[in-house]
């Protein structure tokens, strides 16, 4: 049985819900030969059309123009934090570690906010870091790590926006293809990936809250 055989037949095993979550969460890492077997399956179980519709704008992948012209917009859309149209929209990533005895919770988050607003954030997770981060022995170890970090990150503001930008695109593919990029729409997508994205990592080292796309670079 060649590969594409095996996996027809690994999909006509699946679950209705296995089915229904890999349209909704994978369908954009899938080759195409099986994007044809997952529709097929969709199809022939009677499952929401909606799915199929999904697939092909997660598929259906921006051009390199349409991803520069969505970064010029985005870039000048109004601060989902402040709602000032002051200064251009920029990705960065704050990290915070608190720490209590045998309690310690070292948080990423990657946030697109105006410069102003970014660098108040900064500095509040710089303060807290400071007085906050050092009160257990995983926090004392990881403090000064997460301190010189976040001070080689300032010099390397404009990668981590352009990384942070990229991602959000990429995320959003299938919302841009099917509800367009007005700004109303762009808005209320980075207020959404504002509120979401965040990477939390507890005493014992796990991963807490990862949502799907998000990867730990
Ligand atoms: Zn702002």
């Amino acid at each position: 049985m060649c590969k594409i055989e095996e996996i027809k037949e690994n999909y006509k095993g699946f679950s209705d819900s296995k089915i229904e979550n890999i349209a909704r969460n994978e369908s954009k890492e899938l080759r195409k030969g099986v994007l044809g077997i997952l529709k097929e399956e969709i199809e022939k179980r009677n499952l929401d059309k909606k799915l199929i519709t999904w697939i092909d704008a997660e598929t259906n992948t921006l051009s390199d123009f349409e991803k520069q012209t969505l970064l010029r917009n985005i870039e000048n859309l109004k601060c989902p934090n402040c709602g000032l149209k002051e200064n251009k929209l920029i990705g960065q990533e704050f990290n915070t570690i608190v720490s209590v005895i045998l309690f310690c919770n070292n948080t990423t988050e990657n946030r697109i906010l105006c410069s102003s607003c970014s660098r108040n954030k900064k500095i509040k997770s710089f303060l807290i870091n400071v007085f906050a981060g050092w009160w257990s022995r995983r926090g004392f170890l990881l403090t000064p790590y997460i301190l010189i970090k976040d001070t080689i990150n300032l010099f390397y503001k404009k990668k981590i926006n352009n990384r942070i930008i990229a991602e959000f695109i990429e995320r959003n593919n299938g919302m841009f293809r099917l509800q367009g990029t007005d700004d109303e729409t762009l808005f209320g997508l980075i207020s959404w990936h504002n509120n979401d994205y965040k990477i939390s990592e507890t005493e014992n080292g796990n991963l807490k809250g990862i949502k799907k796309s998000t990867t730990r670079s």
